[in-house]
């Protein structure tokens, strides 16, 4: 199965991303479970969950198809103390909201490192991940690759690597990967998204995959930055989008369009489950 789909909005009420998602003709989705760009949010409440559930299963999404990305001011490598305390706390909280909506897999950014070595920040990253996930089974973590810039740690296989070295948690920690992310850090899906996704596979393993992130760049291979577009719109173009959906270990994780213009996320989808339907 593809599960495919946008990052939708949970604006007025949460169970409304899955009738958006459901309008794009989705297979799966993305949301934030609270506010990203604060520290705070009110709980989740009873309501709120079971209608989220039960328009989940209305529509036949299935857990496995759905993504939920962590707010952005965590940050999981900070040498601050304070800045630690609170991603803690915050990445506690948001891992505990996707057990109570009956989800399973947390996305978030491995970190910045601010100062001194990257090797601590790696492993400050590892050691947070760890302290959110003890006495939390149920549900994964899936730390994002990043482009890279300034002290952004995560944007090699080495580091992502080095991540999961430096962890205990290891079998509820893997992957999620933003094509345009690679393409900002120096990996050229241009030219060889086959080439990197089975170099990630044999390096990770196969089942440190947890979603991609399906998403064009404005900006150059190398650039270490970080600016979607439309898939088939940016300097990646079409084709390696087309190859990651023939390819059969994609299959049955959520592939995620964080791409900038929701009028086309309907066409984005119909492509590539076309691309897949044809040559599955
Ligand atoms: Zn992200
Ligand atoms: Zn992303």
């Amino acid at each position: 199965m593809l599960f495919i789909g946008p990052h939708v909005s949970t604006e007025s009420h949460l169970a409304l991303s899955v009738d958006r998602a459901k309008s794009y003709g989705a297979t799966g989705f993305a949301i934030f479970t609270k506010n990203q760009r604060q520290w705070k949010s009110p709980k989740l409440k009873e309501e709120e969950i079971e209608y989220f559930k039960t328009r989940m299963k209305e529509e036949g999404f299935d857990k496995k198809s759905i993504l939920p990305h962590s707010g952005y001011l965590i940050n999981p490598a900070s040498p601050e103390s304070e800045i630690k305390e609170k991603s803690l706390s915050l990445l506690k909280d948001e891992l505990d909201r996707c057990l109570l909506l009956g989800l399973d897999i947390l996305n978030i950014h491995p970190g910045a490192y601010k100062e001194g070595d990257r090797i601590d920040g790696i492993k400050r990253s590892a050691k947070m991940l760890d302290d959110a996930l003890e006495e939390r089974e149920g549900v994964r973590i899936a730390v994002e690759n990043t482009a890279g810039a300034g002290t952004i740690i995560g944007n090699t296989f080495d580091e992502l690597e080095a991540i999961l070295e430096n962890a205990k948690h290891k079998d509820q920690i893997g992957f999620t990967l933003d094509t345009a992310h690679l393409y900002g850090a120096g990996y050229d899906v241009k030219d060889d998204i086959d080439g990197i996704l089975d170099d990630f596979f044999r390096r990770l393993g196969k089942d440190k995959l947890y979603g991609m992130h399906l998403n064009d760049s404005k900006v150059p291979l190398s650039s270490k930055k970080d600016r979607h577009d439309s898939i088939g719109a940016g300097l990646i173009g079409l084709d390696p989008f087309l190859q990651i959906v023939r390819r059969n270990d994609i299959e049955n994780i959520p592939l995620i369009l964080e791409t900038p213009d929701e009028n086309r996320w309907a066409y984005e989808i119909r492509t590539l489950q076309d691309e897949y339907r044809r040559t599955h």
